[in-house]
């Protein structure tokens, strides 16, 4: 079974590292921490509730079904080739599955909820609403069975993925010097920003989490923000000024129309 608590472990670690670099060099201020860190540790928790009663469940019936059959399994390959095409199979998957959460109309309901956060900081990482993480379980339950995934890649892959997604979160920056390097194999937070933004071009590209080089292939990558980054309007895209006032309406946004603020 996923173990728990090395996932915690890990997360703890980086959480605390990436707190200490926005905090002693911020990119900007953050003016709504208090409202945003409230809604977006309510929904880190609902989140790891649902995981841990959902995971072994889907894991334990993908086990069953696939009786260790699977792409994997029928190709004779050594096990660190499988782990290694499983971790680049799983990230492949989840830029597909963003592309997806942006492109189908109820998906996108769902997953606005991620982009109604009107400033970025690694609290950002974990605003999901609830259907989003168990679909997105299922989405991985399903790939695992179909490619017979070792449960070492998923684990390995699962804490790589929470710690990019806080690092491509983050309120800083790196260093110029390195930025273009990075960026070539990682999505770095001046990439992930530009995904973030209220302009619908903008929010429509630069889909990866973690490896970059989906974005490339798969032609959606934009390297820098339309008008300048400085320019760069965080938020709901679409929308000019809108933001959720309350939990209660993070938690309705994918069964309301949300309207749009022009002004
Ligand atoms: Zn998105
Ligand atoms: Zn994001």
């Amino acid at each position: 079974m996923i173990d728990f608590s090395l996932r915690f472990a890990v997360f703890l670690g980086v959480l605390s590292v990436l707190l200490l670099w926005q905090w002693r060099r911020p990119r900007g201020p953050l003016i709504q921490w208090r409202q945003r860190w409230r809604h977006n540790l309510i929904l880190l928790f609902i989140g790891a509730a649902c995981v841990r009663i959902v995971q072994p469940l889907l894991l334990s019936i993908v086990a069953l079904l696939s009786q260790g059959l699977g792409v994997f399994s029928l190709l004779e390959l050594p096990f660190w080739l499988i782990f290694l095409l499983s971790i680049l199979l799983l990230d492949c998957v989840i830029y597909w599955q963003h592309r997806l959460f942006h492109r189908v109309t109820f998906l996108w309901r769902i997953h606005r909820v991620h982009h109604s956060d009107p400033e970025l900081d690694v609290s950002s990482a974990v605003r999901f609403h609830p259907l989003e993480i168990v679909l997105s379980l299922c989405i991985k339950a399903m790939v695992i069975g179909v490619f017979g995934i070792p449960l070492e890649a998923v684990l390995v892959f699962d804490i790589v993925l929470n710690a990019s997604a806080m690092f491509n979160h983050t309120n800083a920056r790196l260093p110029v010097s390195i930025e273009h390097s990075v960026q070539k194999l990682f999505v770095t937070p001046d990439m992930h920003r530009i995904h973030h933004s209220r302009d619908n071009l903008e929010a429509n590209s630069n889909f990866g989490f973690f490896l970059s080089v989906w974005d490339v292939l798969f032609m959606s990558r934009r390297g820098c923000a339309l008008d300048g980054d400085e320019h760069l309007k965080i938020g709901l895209p679409d929308t000019k000024t809108y933001q959720p006032m309350s939990f209660k309406e993070v938690l309705l946004m994918p069964f309301k129309i949300v309207l749009k603020h022009r002004n």
